[in-house]
């Protein structure tokens, strides 16, 4: 009987049904945008919102949720606003990303347009904040849908903006704005806006931070939680327990236990055997991103494959572009960190590979909801270093079930070329060291310290796995005892030696050698006597060496810098803004 059913992910109660009912243009809207059915989110949650109720939404990744909010939003608004005036804020809707808030202002185009002399505006940064400010001064905004930074700038810039008529604010993916990084913001949002306003939280993973606000925030808010049946996972333990997967039904989930230094290879491996696919990879940091974006190209297997990366870090055009030429691709791979976990809409993705686990355990279920939207099938695959295991059980707790993915036995090695392609290009080889860098600064950092101990990573291995051509000398090398079994290095070069592939770097490169040659002459000749002490310790040693601690010398002291910063955030001499400033801003998006 399900099957003839359009889609299983919807209920049988269509939008016209609703009560209480939904205004005729909306109806129209929804039709006209193809949408009939409620999934089982928008058929709970719809008529709470419009009957004036505060509601903390707990639904699967792709079950729906952005017309959830939309709707009501919208239909609250076509009741309370008659005749608006342009600078009365009447709806506010925030979520984490620019990409995010970008697809809601977007999916709700056609639902704002049904309400007269209403004015929508998107406000996000990577755009000069002055031009939205005049654009809202000369176009007026009724409904503003943004992320916290943006917005919060704005409101606090701009007193011409009217909140005392505010009826409903939203934020999606609330856990992640209530955390840490997003608390100060939307606490001081919320504090500028009316105390009787409608709330509502969404998120597919709520958290007690999401409980605490809706003590503080709402008014007896009504939780509505929308699970997807574990029947549909093909695990016999699995499917015998009653409970329901926080993951949606038609999503299998896989993971490879595998060491570090295979990583690259068995990574190439799924690609190339999934070619048709279209398919998104996570990796830890932005520097990570920037590497495996730049070598995977260079890697002979991969040569006629479409591989896009996005970050935080990028310029705000290159990350549009990015999202956009992937968003039309039928096949093709998406490289990204975080910035790309929550809420994006991405039509027919089939397969997620997380080649890092995230930090925070939430985001691997946001991660992997970018496949299997909508009662659709989809495939994810997480890369677990071996004395990373016990996450399985910790997520098959969290009613997350994994089920176990063997290496690839005839995945071929690219280490070797990796490495070739670091000995022909500078930028190949820098960017991994930072790469490498960036990974064990932010290892450091999980949230599942206990399962994911930094102490305990094989260095040498993992440095193979980035393709290295020598151990970088950070200070975590030396201070603790991790183990260096594995790693290979390269002898028959100088890193010295190795040139940028771009012509224009490597000029200037040798300018600043010579430059700092010279200058290093002059300094040391006329006072030689005195500066002894302090140069022999690097000079004393074998070339080789040396060459390699000239090499790190800039990592090791942003590094060191960083790890001083990070002491004194964790005293409370800086607080997180400062921290974020100073290290530049979420490493991890
Ligand atoms: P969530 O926020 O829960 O992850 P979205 O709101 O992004 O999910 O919706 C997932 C997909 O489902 C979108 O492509 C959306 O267009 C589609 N969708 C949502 N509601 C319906 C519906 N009632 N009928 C058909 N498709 C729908
Ligand atoms: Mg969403």
């Amino acid at each position: 009987m399900e099957s003839d059913f359009p889609n299983k992910a919807l209920t049988r109660t269509r939008f016209s049904e609703l009560n209480p009912p939904l205004s005729e243009l909306v109806l129209e809207a929804l039709t006209e945008s193809g949408f009939e059915f409620c999934t089982p989110v928008q058929a709970a949650t719809i008529p709470l919102l419009c009957s004036f109720k505060d509601v903390a939404v707990d639904a699967a990744t792709g079950s729906g949720k952005t017309l959830a909010f939309v709707v009501p939003l919208v239909e609250i608004l076509r009741r309370s606003c008659s005749n608006p005036k342009p600078h009365q804020v009447f709806g506010i809707i925030i979520s984490p990303t620019r990409e995010l808030s970008s697809q809601i202002y977007h999916v709700a185009q056609p639902f704002i347009k049904t309400l007269a002399n209403v004015k929508s505006m998107l406000l996000v940064g990577g755009v000069d904040v002055k031009a939205d400010m005049k654009k809202i001064e000369e176009e007026g905004a009724n409904i503003l849908i943004g992320t916290p930074g943006r917005l919060h700038d704005i409101m606090d810039r701009m007193d011409i903006l009217d909140f005392k008529s505010l009826e409903i604010l939203i934020l999606d993916e609330a856990d992640r704005l209530l955390d840490m990084g997003f608390q100060k913001q939307i606490n001081s949002i919320i504090s500028l806006l009316p105390k009787l306003r409608r709330t509502g939280l969404f998120s597919a993973t709520q958290t007690e931070a999401v409980e605490e606000l809706s003590k503080a925030g709402l008014r007896n808010p009504v939780r509505v939680e929308v699970r997807a049946e574990s029947k549909s996972v093909n695990d016999p333990a699995a499917s015998q327990q009653q409970t329901s997967s926080r993951t949606p039904a038609g999503l299998q989930i896989e993971y490879i236990e595998c060491e570090a230094e295979k990583k690259p290879s068995q990574l190439v491996d799924i690609l190339m055997k999934n070619r048709s696919k279209k398919m998104i990879v996570y990796f830890m940091t932005c520097a990570c991103v920037d590497y495996w974006g730049l070598v995977l190209p260079r890697l002979s297997a991969l040569k006629s494959f479409s591989l896009i990366p996005l970050h935080g870090k990028m310029k705000q055009a290159a990350r549009e572009k990015a999202l956009a030429s992937f968003t039309s691709l039928s096949n093709g791979i998406l490289l990204c960190t975080d910035v790309a976990a929550r809420g994006l809409d991405i039509p027919g993705v089939d397969c997620i590979v997380q080649y890092d686990p995230p930090q925070d355990p939430n985001v691997f279920i946001h991660r992997v909801g970018r496949t299997a939207r909508l009662g659709k099938k989809g495939h994810a695959i997480v890369f677990l270093l071996p004395k990373e295991e016990s996450y399985v059980e910790f997520l098959r707790v969290r009613r997350v079930p994994l089920q176990e993915r063997s290496c690839s036995n005839d995945a071929s090695d690219v280490v070797p070329e990796i490495r070739s392609a670091a000995k022909k290009d500078r930028d190949v080889m820098e960017k991994g060291l930072r790469a490498f860098v960036s990974y064990i600064r932010a290892y450091k950092e999980h949230h599942c310290s206990y399962i994911f101990r930094w102490k305990e990573l094989e260095i040498g291995k993992l440095a193979m796995g980035y393709g290295l051509l020598q151990l970088p000398s950070m200070p975590e090398l030396k201070q603790q005892s991790l183990s260096k079994e594995g790693f290979v290095p390269v002898e028959d070069i100088n890193l010295e030696d190795i040139k940028y592939r771009d012509k224009s770097r490597e000029k200037q490169r040798k300018q600043n050698l010579q430059a700092k040659k010279e200058a290093k002459e002059k300094e040391t000749k006329p006072q030689k006597p005195n500066k002894t002490p302090k140069a022999a310790p690097v000079t004393r040693k074998k070339t080789a060496k040396q060459r390699r601690a000239q090499q790190s010398v800039e990592d090791e002291d942003e590094l060191m810098q960083e790890y001083r910063l990070w002491k004194k955030l964790k005293k409370g001499t800086i607080d997180e803004d400062e921290y974020a400033k100073l290290t530049g801003t979420e490493e991890l998006l």
